[in-house]
Formats: C-alpha cells, sequence, structure tokens
C-alpha cells in the first residue's frame, strides 16, 4: 500500500534491536484518515470471504481493526493484555511472548465474544515473529470458530512471523512488507 509506505518512509524511525516507531501515526498518535485507508484495504481484500467478526489484541491493534470492522460490518473484538491472574471461566486466555517488550503476557478474550460459527479476520500492527499471532489463533481455536486471513499493517519480513502462519496454512495479507533495515533505512519488499 503505496500510501503507507511513504508514510513509513517520513515518520518511522528504526531504532536498535530490528525495531521500527511508528508513533507519529500508529502506535501513539493515530492518523484516522490513514487508519481509514487501512481499514478499506483490508476490507477490499476481505469482501465476499464470509468474515463474521475480527479479532484484534490492544491497544496498537485496534485502530486499523475497527476501520476494517467499519468498512465490512461486522464488529471488533480486542484480546486484552491481562497482568493479574483473576482468570474465571468465562474467558479464553493463552500467553503471548512480547518481541518488543521482552516478556509474557496473558492476553484474554470473553467467551461471550467468539462463536463457533464466527469466521474471523486477525488484524494486528505488527507482524514480527507472530507470537500475538499465534495466540489469538489459539484462543480462536478454542473457540472452534474458523480464522480465515491474518491481516497485518508492518510485516517485518526478515523475521519468523509469515513463515510460521504460512507453514500453518494461514494466510498472511500485509499492507507494508519490509524486506530489511539498511544503515537505519526502511528497505520494503518489491512485488
Ligand atoms: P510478534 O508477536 O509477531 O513477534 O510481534 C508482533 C507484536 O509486537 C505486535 O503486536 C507489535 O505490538 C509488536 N511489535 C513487533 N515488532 C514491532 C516493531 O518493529 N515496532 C513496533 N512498534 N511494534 C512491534
Amino acid at each position: 500500500m503505496k500510501e503507507l509506505e511513504e508514510r513509513i518512509l517520513r515518520d518511522g524511525n528504526v531504532l536498535g534491536g530490528e525495531v521500527l516507531k511508528v508513533d507519529n501515526f500508529l502506535n501513539h498518535q493515530i492518523d484516522p484518515k490513514l487508519m481509514q485507508s487501512i481499514g478499506n484495504e483490508f476490507a477490499k481484500h476481505y469482501a465476499n470471504k464470509g468474515i463474521t467478526r475480527i479479532v484484534t489484541i490492544e491497544s496498537s491493534g485496534i485502530a486499523p481493526a475497527v476501520f476494517a470492522g467499519l468498512a465490512l460490518g461486522v464488529p471488533v473484538v480486542f484480546a486484552r493484555k491481562q497482568k493479574s491472574l483473576t482468570l474465571t471461566d468465562d474467558l479464553y486466555s493463552t500467553d503471548v511472548y512480547s518481541f518488543t517488550k521482552k516478556s509474557t503476557s496473558t492476553i484474554v478474550i470473553s467467551k461471550k465474544f467468539l462463536e463457533k460459527t464466527d469466521r474471523i479476520l486477525l488484524i494486528d500492527d505488527f507482524l514480527a515473529n507472530g507470537q500475538a499471532a499465534k495466540g489469538l489463533i489459539k484462543i480462536c481455536q478454542e473457540a472452534q470458530a474458523t480464522v480465515v486471513g491474518v491481516g497485518i499493517v508492518i510485516e517485518k519480513s526478515f523475521q519468523v512471523g509469515r513463515q510460521l502462519l504460512e507453514e500453518e496454512n494461514y494466510e498472511v495479507y500485509s499492507l507494508a512488507r519490509i524486506r530489511a533495515f539498511e544503515e537505519g533505512q526502511v528497505k520494503f519488499v518489491e512485488e
């Protein structure tokens, strides 16, 4: 997605440890117009796939997911990161290791927001090593819902996330695919 790539080149900052900071439009300040274009792009790709619900993870997945939900006309559920272990029978939960925070957190979704008839589109802001997406998939499997695809705003293709998901036959659709960071510069995969 050209508009997104241009924005990454303009406002993204490559930090050490292979992390891209995009807090100017996605991770802290949010650009609603860009999020709307992103949501529309996901909706176009997943139109006619019978999506009934979008599932994402707090907090940075919520903005693109909501705009995709608006365009597809389906509800959006976000997994909460839970520190305290007050788990009850009403929650699906799993542990996810965070690439950026280098720590594990428990994510939960209320059972009342996932049905076994659901056809789910997963959305997240970044795909790195695929742990967040795998956690969400595990929760959807527990709910016996079908994961139709994984929509990602920014994929770092030099990390193993896409490969892990494709090995398990999940379709991954990323709006920007980063091949490498070269001397602090973002290089995209040429399609
Ligand atoms: P994964 O679970 O695929 O290893 O990492 C994805 C999650 O880690 C995303 O939900 C995102 O919040 C965070 N993340 C991974 N890489 C980056 C990055 O380069 N920049 C930012 N801002 N977040 C990242």
